[in-house]
């Protein structure tokens, strides 16, 4: 049978640096507050991958080589616009399922 699409995946536990930032922590915990909707905290995992993109840039995971359609993508764009996003796109790797992090 089909799997049930309403199962959470697990979530990866943060890194040190962001349990060290006030910043971070206080994301994490409103993150963690919705995460029975993770459709429905879209805006959180908004704001703390631009945050980590913006404050934390030597944290952002380096380029998937794997299992990401989006990253090959991102890397043949040359634009500002195009690097900021990517940027994005990877720290969510830090703090969202590796399903969920990859769709955008
Ligand atoms: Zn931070
Ligand atoms: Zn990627």
């Amino acid at each position: 049978m089909t799997e049930d699409p309403d199962e959470t995946p697990e979530r990866p536990v943060p890194p040190p640096f962001m349990w060290g930032c006030c910043e971070c922590v206080r994301l994490l915990l409103k993150l963690a507050a919705e995460w029975d909707a993770p459709a429905g905290c879209f805006w959180e995992q908004l704001q703390t991958a631009r945050h980590i993109a913006e404050a934390h840039p030597e944290d952002v995971p380096a380029q998937h080589l794997e299992d990401c359609e989006l990253c090959p993508e991102y890397a043949r764009r040359q634009d500002d616009d195009a690097a900021g996003v990517w940027a994005q796109h990877r720290a969510r790797d830090l703090f969202m399922p590796q399903t969920l992090a990859r769709l955008w």
